[in-house]
């Protein structure tokens, strides 16, 4: 056995034009990451046995001990945590849980989640993997064509979300220049015009939202956002950068390299769903962070081609690892070659939906992305929306606002029978389409809130 936690120069840096930033790790032959990766997983869940009353309480009950996982199906029958153990564990051991393994005089950082849905996660993370955090994340980033020559604009929030936090420290292993602007604070949709004309960034990051947003504002004072000179937009927080239709809007808006990235809250800082220059979608970094696809009700590892959920597991975090995490998210995954030479398996579309954000209506399943793709596609609209599901007597209605964009205004009827047409073929279901003047939907300088269902208050 190898050292665990794995150990990382933060001297090394790659030469500006190589493609990889470990050639080794990024290219071997999946049977060689098979066994790098069972030997981390044992690595970290030996530690985890040892040091977490969490696992050690689930992992007992269960039969399981790490001593006998000697292959990777031997892994995949180790219990699933999910959301609700994690918050159980909250409640009980309050105000951190117990599955903080690191000694408290090595935790660095505590960072909560915003705790949108029930109790918040409180996180810890201690010197040692802000360390690898930096490491990780440089490799991620410099997939995305991230340079020490680049200044990153990061136009998220410094605060609850994680996103920014990995993403600012990848920056700085990277020895690229950060520019931690920040997001939410009224007025600084116009600031960020404003910093980006006079700083000239040459990398984005943020929600696709808001990246469109500060575009419209741009135009608005009659810029063009491609002046701005990025050459690379990378995005997490949202679905939006493997969207096709919002990939060409924003491909389209700024001339410039769409790069998507992300996973889960409660994984993060671990960004390690991280796509490339080549081609759309994100990459599977396995040996950061192993991700397998399971089926939503067996549970079982679906194959590549399939759809499942993401479920997660850290290989070299020392506080608080996440060991099968269910994510509860949903996408597709290909272990089909990417131009990048990356033998790392794909999600090719990203993740497009959560098992719990999805609407059934009349019978179908309706994702936003789907219709995210059908609005941001349609020339003649902003490309802003909203879904809105209501009841009425026994019938589940959909309803699409949307905005026709500026000069459109005689072509409304047009429009909104052409945009009724597209979802109707698309979803498997009838919508009625209300059709909204340019601005009139609220923009968003984070995440968008784009479905509303007015289900839940009759129920
Ligand atoms: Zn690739």
């Amino acid at each position: 056995m190898t050292t665990w936690p794995p150990q990382y120069d933060d001297t090394y840096l790659p030469p500006n034009e190589q493609e990889y930033w470990f050639p080794d790790l990024e290219t071997e032959t999946p049977s060689a990451r098979i066994e790098r990766v069972l030997e981390k997983v044992r690595g970290q869940m030996a530690w985890a046995y040892e040091r977490s009353p969490f696992y050690k309480r689930i992992w007992d009950a269960a039969g399981v001990a790490p001593a006998h996982i000697l292959t990777l199906d031997d892994f995949h029958r180790v219990p699933i945590i999910t959301k609700d153990d994690m918050r159980e564990d909250l409640i009980a051991n309050p105000p951190f849980g117990s599955n903080i393994c690191d000694d408290w005089s090595d935790i660095e950082r505590i960072h909560g989640s915003s705790g949108t849905t029930g109790i918040p996660t409180v996180l810890t993370i201690s010197r040692g993997d802000w360390q690898r955090i930096g490491n990780a994340h440089a490799r991620v980033m410099w997939a995305a064509g991230i340079r020490p020559t680049d200044m990153v604009f990061m136009a998220s929030p410094f605060s609850l979300y994680m996103g920014s936090w990995g993403a600012l420290v990848g920056t700085e292993r990277i020895r690229a220049r950060s520019f931690p602007f920040g997001a939410g604070s009224p007025g600084q949709t116009k600031m960020a015009v404003r910093w980006i004309q006079a700083t000239s960034p040459t990398v984005f990051y943020g929600t696709p939202s808001f990246a469109l947003y500060i575009a419209e504002t741009a135009r608005e004072q009659g810029i063009d956002p491609k002046s701005f000179g990025f050459r690379t937009l990378f995005f997490s927080g949202e679905p939006g950068a493997s969207i096709p239709a919002t990939r060409e809007m924003l491909q389209a808006t700024f001339g410039a390299t769409i790069v998507d990235m992300g996973s889960t809250g409660e994984m993060s800082p671990w960004m390690t769903n991280g796509g490339c220059a080549h081609s759309p979608g994100m990459h599977l970094w396995q040996d950061i962070v192993y991700t397998e696809l399971v089926d939503p009700v067996t549970k079982e590892v679906v194959p590549y081609g399939s759809e499942g959920v993401p479920v997660y597991t850290h290989l070299e975090r020392t506080s608080q690892p996440l060991i099968r995490f269910w994510s509860g998210d949903i996408s597709r995954w290909t272990d089909e070659p990417c131009p990048c030479g990356r033998t790392y398996p794909r999600l090719p579309m990203g993740i497009y939906g959560r098992v719990d954000d999805m609407v059934t209506v009349r019978g179908e399943n309706v994702y936003p992305s789907a219709v995210e793709n059908v609005v941001r596609g349609m020339p003649g609209l902003t490309g802003e929306f909203r879904m809105i599901v209501s009841r009425e007597r026994v019938m589940d209605e959909l309803t699409i606002l949307a905005e026709y964009a500026t000069g459109q205004e005689d072509a409304r009827d047009d429009i909104k029978a052409r945009l009724e047409g597209t979802l109707a073929a698309t979803l498997g279901i009838r919508a009625a389409v209300d059709l909204k003047s340019p601005g009139e939907l609220e923009r968003t300088q984070f995440k968008a809130k784009r479905v509303i269902d007015e289900r839940d208050l009759h129920a």
